[in-house]
C-alpha cells in the first residue's frame, strides 16, 4: 500500500475539530480523496473541559442525528439573562442541546473515517506549501519528529483560533483581515458542585442556563449532570479587560452557599480564545479555504462556533468538489463557497455583529437600563441565540418608545444600531457572485461599519 507521503490528495484538512471533521465527512462522501490531520491523539479529538451548548436546528441542517445517550446532558429550553446589577432579568425561549463535547467530536470523526477519509493524528502542521501562488499542500511534523510533506489540490484551514495556515499565507495567495483584540473573547470556566440556589443562580433542574451581561462580555452558570455546574465567562480583550479566571473565582467565592469549594475541572479546552466578529471577508484563496474559527464564523453574541463550523464545512466541501471537477481551484474557482456562506449563515452573523458591538460598547448602567426597559429582551435574545435575525412591528416600536422615553438617547442609539445591523444583513445577503464586484462590496461594508462605530462613539477600524 502506498504511504500517505507518496499520495496526492484532493483535499487536505488541517484540524479535526467540528469544522475539520464536517468538511472531511462531506468531501469524502462525495468521492474526494481526503487527508485529515490533527496534532491531537485520536481519542482526544473533540475533548474539551465540559459540556457545550449547540442550537437544535444545526443537527437537521447538517444532516446528522441529534445527540442522545451519554452524548446528551439535557435539552435546553430557556436562557435567563441578567443585567450587570442583577436587578433586572428576563427569560428567553431557546432550543438547544447541552452536549458532551468529546463524544460529539468522536462521532463527527467517525463519520469522516467511515466515509474513507484518511486520518493522521498526533501530527503538527507547520506551514503551507506554496507554488505559483497556490497552496499545494502542507509541511508537518509527525509524532516521531519527522518533517513530512503532503500535497493536495485544495487545503482547508480548520485549525481553529490559531489559523496555522491562514496566518502564513502571502497576499498573492489569500487576503487576510487581521483580528483585533476587542473582537476576541478570552474564556475561563470551572466545574463545581451546585450546592444551593439564590435569586440569581439556577437550581439544578433549570431547563437551561443563566447568562449575566458584564465586562463587555458575559458570565454564565450552566447546571450540569449530577448536581454539578459549569461556571465561567468570556470577556473581549479590551486593554483593560479583567482576568476571566479572577472574575470566575470571585463570583464562586462570594456565593459559597451556591457553589461548592471543590473544583473538578478548570480551563477551557484547546484554546481559551474565540473570535466574535463577522467572518473573514474572503473565505477562499488559491487552492485554499477556511472553515470554522479559522474563518471567524462564530455566532458573534452567543460565541457558539460549532454550528457555523459544521454548516461551513458542508458548504465548502460541495464547492471544492465542483471546483476540482472543473479543474479550477483558484480563488475565483472556489468563490461560490464565499457567496453561499455570506448570503446564508454569514448574513445572520453580520446582523448579530451590530448588536454585539452595541452591547460591548455600553456602560453597565446603560445595559441595566436596556434590560429594565426591555429595549433588548426575550424577543431579541431568543432570535440571536438561535442564529436568527429579528424585526419589529410599528406597535412594538411604539411600546419601546413609550416605555423608554426617559432614556431617549439610549433608545435612539439602539434603533440606529438595529437599522445598521439590518443594513449589514442585507449587504451580506447581496454578496456578489461576481468576484470583480467584491471591492465595491468591501467599500460598502467598511462604510456601514464606520457608521456603526460613529453611532456607538467608538474610535476604531475593522
Ligand atoms: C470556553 C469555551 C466555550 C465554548 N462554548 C461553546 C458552546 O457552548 N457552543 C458552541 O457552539 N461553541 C462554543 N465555543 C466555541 C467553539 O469551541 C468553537 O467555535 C469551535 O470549536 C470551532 O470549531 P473549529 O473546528 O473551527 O476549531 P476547533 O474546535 O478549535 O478545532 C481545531 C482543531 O485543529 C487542531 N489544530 C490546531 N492547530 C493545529 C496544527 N498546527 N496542526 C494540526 N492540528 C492543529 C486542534 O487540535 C483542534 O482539534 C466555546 C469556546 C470556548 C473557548
Amino acid at each position: 500500500m502506498a504511504k500517505q507521503a507518496d499520495k496526492h490528495y484532493d483535499l487536505i484538512v488541517v484540524g479535526a475539530g467540528s469544522g475539520g471533521c464536517a468538511i472531511s465527512k462531506v468531501a469524502a462522501e462525495s468521492g474526494l480523496k481526503v487527508l485529515l490531520i490533527d496534532r491531537r491523539k485520536k481519542e482526544k479529538i473533540g475533548e474539551k473541559l465540559t459540556f457545550d451548548t449547540i442550537p437544535a436546528y444545526v443537527f437537521k441542517e447538517f444532516g446528522i442525528p441529534v445527540p442522545e445517550g451519554k452524548e446528551l446532558d439535557f435539552r435546553m429550553k430557556k436562557l435567563k439573562v441578567f443585567s450587570p446589577s442583577k436587578a433586572y432579568s428576563f427569560e428567553a425561549d431557546v432550543d438547544a442541546y447541552l452536549i458532551h463535547r468529546r463524544l460529539l467530536g468522536q462521532r463527527l470523526l467517525k463519520y469522516a473515517l467511515d466515509a474513507n477519509c484518511e486520518f493522521l493524528p498526533e501530527t503538527d502542521v507547520v506551514e503551507p506549501i506554496i507554488e505559483d501562488n497556490f497552496v499545494v499542500g502542507v509541511k508537518c511534523r509527525t509524532s516521531d519528529g519527522a518533517l513530512k510533506e503532503f500535497r493536495s489540490k485544495v487545503t482547508c484551514d480548520a485549525s481553529g483560533f490559531t489559523a496555522v495556515m491562514r496566518n502564513k499565507l502571502p497576499s498573492q495567495v489569500y487576503h487576510n483581515e487581521r483580528l483585533l483584540p476587542e473582537d476576541t473573547v478570552v474564556c475561563y470556566r470551572e466545574v463545581r458542585d451546585l450546592i444551593g440556589d439564590s435569586a440569581y443562580t439556577p437550581d439544578p433542574d433549570y431547563p437551561g442556563w443563566y447568562c449575566y451581561l458584564q465586562n463587555r462580555g458575559y458570565f454564565w452558570v450552566v447546571p450540569e449532570q449530577k448536581g454539578k455546574t459549569n461556571v465561567g465567562c468570556g470577556l473581549p480583550m479590551f486593554p483593560d479587560h479583567p482576568d476571566p479566571r479572577a472574575v470566575t473565582i470571585e463570583f464562586c467565592e462570594s456565593n459559597p452557599h451556591v457553589f461548592g469549594e471543590k473544583v473538578y475541572a478548570k480551563g477551557t479546552g484547546p484554546t481559551p480564545f474565540i473570535p466574535v466578529r463577522a467572518d473573514q471577508p474572503e473565505l477562499v484563496g488559491n487552492g485554499f479555504v477556511l472553515v470554522g474559527d479559522a474563518g471567524y464564523q462564530v455566532s458573534t453574541n452567543s460565541a457558539y462556533g460549532v454550528p457555523a463550523s459544521l454548516l461551513a464545512g458542508k458548504m465548502a466541501a460541495g464547492v471544492i468538489k465542483k471546483a476540482i471537477e472543473k479543474g479550477d481551484v483558484s480563488r475565483e474557482g472556489l468563490w461560490e463557497y464565499n457567496v453561499m456562506w455570506k448570503r446564508g449563515p454569514g448574513a445572520f452573523r453580520a446582523f448579530a455583529d451590530g448588536i454585539r458591538l452595541f452591547v460591548q460598547n455600553l456602560s453597565h448602567d446603560d445595559i441595566n437600563t436596556l434590560i429594565k426597559g426591555k429595549i433588548l429582551g426575550p424577543k431579541e435574545f431568543s432570535a440571536i441565540w438561535s442564529d436568527q435575525t429579528f424585526d419589529y412591528t410599528i406597535n412594538e416600536m411604539v411600546v419601546k418608545f413609550l416605555d423608554n422615553f426617559m432614556h431617549m438617547g439610549l433608545l435612539v442609539k439602539a434603533f440606529l444600531v438595529f437599522l445598521l445591523s439590518k443594513r449589514l444583513n442585507r449587504l451580506y445577503k447581496n454578496f456578489p457572485a461576481d468576484i470583480y464586484a467584491f471591492d465595491s462590496w468591501m467599500s460598502e461594508r467598511t462604510k456601514t461599519y464606520n457608521m456603526l462605530f460613529s453611532v456607538l462613539g467608538v474610535n476604531r477600524g475593522l
